[in-house]
């Protein structure tokens, strides 16, 4: 099926709102168009440029460096964090009150709140008992889904889905395929992004939030066809990405070393835990991670929560969460911190 034809109607006809700073996009000597107050520092007085253009360009050569592919800026947009981008491909491509969208469970609880705020309906289809993707079941029942989104690795059981089967559901999905790769910098082997090409109904969303430590700035990129990422363009809001954001991350492209020496210290200290947890009695699982999380089993979930709780440590509760029953989710964290965690609960341990 091509993209125009999964489009809703509304989205197809829209005229796109056209701000002042999207018609000019020169350097002029005096701005009088955009009603901005004159004074201040020239950054945070005027708004920002609506397309991006100088961020855009410079994760354009990062992303194709990263990931040794040729990405150009029309296979790019930005969102305010990935989750505004989640939002964005249901309003494009789902009628509300009629169409569906799809995920994998267990997973990221975002996809389902992004349906449910449009109301859309959504499809939870369990994922295999290694976690990894049922194509067969996928392709059949979720066969009139408008999107569907695969997360790998996969929050919050950490792992990958196996690269075949995700190919064989973008050869046979007639949908829009929706790939959240927001731990991909983790395990960057693993990514899609060198393929984005083969496959125009293939979007593969990222985010500054995890391994580039920068949660706190709500920066999320879209990689896709240029149809699609014109789509995306048409339904932002103007200005959705703020002056602020785009010159801090502008700033931590540009210096990529300290990318690189936390992502280091992150995966050995994942490999850490991984061999010190299962040490202990209560811990009866760690499962396998690409990402900067573990899911631990414990035989007393509730009470190594409580525990680390009264430490002033919180991880993520699921124990009571189907198929992730007595299961925490651990983030690795710094040295010190997991040096803490792990001091924690060996003294759970000690006290059973
Ligand atoms: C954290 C997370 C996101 C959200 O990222 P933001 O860019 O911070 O909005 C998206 N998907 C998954 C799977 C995540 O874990």
């Amino acid at each position: 099926m091509n993209i125009s034809s999964l489009v809703r109607p509304n989205i197809s006809r829209l005229t796109p709102y056209s701000s002042g700073k999207a018609e000019f996009s020169g350097t002029a000597q005096v701005y009088l168009d955009t009603n901005e107050n004159p004074f201040g520092d020239n950054i945070t007085n005027r708004y920002p440029d609506p397309i991006q253009r100088k961020l855009v360009e410079a994760i354009t050569r990062q992303k194709s460096e990263q990931f040794s592919c040729s990405l150009l800026p029309e296979n790019i947009a930005l969102g305010n964090g990935s989750d505004e981008i989640l939002d964005a491909f249901v309003r494009i491509f789902c009628v509300p009150g009629k169409e569906s969208i799809a995920f994998c469970t267990p997973t990221f609880g975002m996809y389902r709140v992004v349906a449910d705020m449009n109301d859309v309906s959504s499809l939870a289809l369990p994922l295999d008992s290694s976690f990894n993707l049922d194509v067969p079941r996928i392709l059949d029942e979720a066969k009139h889904a408008k999107i569907l989104f695969l997360c790998s690795p996969n929050n919050p059981t950490g792992n990958s889905m196996s690269a075949e089967r995700i190919e064989e559901i973008l050869q046979q999905f007639s949908g829009i395929v929706v790939l959240d790769e927001a731990y991909i910098d983790f395990c960057p082997e693993k990514s899609f992004l060198p393929r984005l090409s083969e496959f125009p109904r293939l979007a593969i969303t990222q985010t500054f939030s995890k391994a580039w430590g920068m949660a706190g700035v709500r920066l999320g990129m879209c990689f896709s066809s240029p149809e699609i990422t014109e789509l995306l363009f048409r339904i932002k809001m103007p200005y959705h990405i703020n002056v602020l954001t785009a010159q801090h991350a502008l700033e931590r492209l540009q210096n990529p070393s300290r990318f690189q020496e936390e992502q280091n210290i992150i995966l050995s200290e994942r490999s850490r835990l991984e061999q010190e947890l299962p040490h202990f009695s209560c811990v009866l699982r760690v499962f396998p991670s690409d990402a900067n999380s573990l899911l631990v089993q414990f035989s007393h979930a509730e009470e190594v929560f409580h525990h680390l709780l009264s430490a002033g440590i919180i991880v993520r509760n699921f124990a009571k969460v189907p198929r992730l029953e007595g299961c925490l989710r651990i983030s690795v964290g710094s040295p010190q911190e997991n040096t803490l965690l792990l001091k924690t609960i060996s003294s759970f341990s000690a006290s059973q």
